[in-house]
């Protein structure tokens, strides 16, 4: 296997969960796509079993989940899914779809990856694109921010501070290597305040949420009985919701992000920005791409 060639997945595989915000059993099927395809949603529940690309331009909404949409069609909390197929080096696939959302699992991606691994990864004919960062890019708001400059690898640093005794401020560097998402990234479940719980399942979100797909916070403590599966569990699952958001560019990334108390909606601001012409470039880097994907089985840690 090459990295510079793209990947599909070998055989079609097939899961099914609770959606995190409608509360729906879903069933999923990861298909594998020809080459340039890129990551398409195909909604099999409604009629004419409509698609969409998992593109930056179709994101509608980035509150509490990124959904991606059209005008017969969306797809919520894609972004789980998403780094796990960026980070095991998946270029095209088919993601078939019964409901509105993408199923949560425990509320980390590692779940993905076995499913990834259980379809395998086949190179396919055609040569891998890169999107390289070309100048800075910076956004900003209040005190959260993300500035990306170039790099010849993909590597992302991350900071958070929340006002709680078990998160406080939190930073991790990570680099994309063969194995780096799986065992560093993969794992980290999504979080959340038990002060929120109720405003937004009022709102009608969460309704699949519970301890068993989310780390959850009282005001001292946390309520899953296991605890963390890492000490800085939260800061590495803010990594994988920006690898899964990036993944949007519809290319495997080559540059340098360094991130403060971002989320959603700001990692969507940056993908506009990012996507401007003159900040980035589609063509082949000069320098050889880095090892994106390993033909080894990925190791869950
Ligand atoms: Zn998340």
């Amino acid at each position: 296997m090459t990295h510079h060639k793209q990947h599909t997945i070998g055989q079609s595989v097939w899961c099914s969960g609770v959606g995190l915000h409608s509360g729906l059993k879903i069933s999923m099927v990861l298909k594998p796509a020809p080459a340039d395809h890129g990551i398409r949603f195909r909604r099999t529940d409604l009629t004419g079993n409509p698609t969409i690309n998992a593109h930056y331009n179709n994101v509608i909404d980035t509150f509490q989940a990124t959904t991606i949409g059209s005008s017969n069609v969306a797809v919520s909390t894609v972004e789980h899914l998403m780094a796990a197929l960026y980070g095991c080096g998946i270029d095209n696939a088919l993601v078939e779809l019964n409901g509105p959302e993408a199923p949560i699992f425990d509320g980390s991606a590692a779940p993905y990856v076995k499913l990834i691994q259980r379809g395998s990864i086949v190179e396919q004919n055609q040569a891998r694109r890169y999107l390289t960062i070309r100048e800075p890019v910076v956004v900003r708001e209040g005190d959260s921010s993300i500035i990306a400059t170039p790099s010849d690898q993909f590597q992302v640093h991350y900071e958070i501070e929340f006002p709680h005794p078990r998160v406080g401020k939190q930073e991790y560097s990570w680099e994309l290597t063969n194995s780096s998402f799986s065992m560093e990234i993969a794992k980290a479940r999504t979080f959340g305040f038990l002060k929120d719980v109720l405003r937004l399942q009022e709102m009608g979100l969460i309704r699949g949420g519970s301890l068993s797909n989310a780390v959850v916070f009282d005001d001292k403590e946390v309520l899953n009985v296991h605890g963390f599966r890492y000490s800085d569990e939260c800061v590495r699952h803010k990594i994988l919701d920006f690898i899964g958001d990036l993944a949007l560019t519809g290319l495997p990334v080559l540059g340098k992000f360094e991130i403060r108390k971002a989320g959603h909606t700001l990692h969507s601001r940056f993908l506009a920005k990012l996507m401007d012409a003159k900040c980035h470039t589609d063509q082949m880097p000069l320098t050889i791409p880095p090892p994106y994907i390993s033909s080894e089985l990925f190791a869950i840690a």
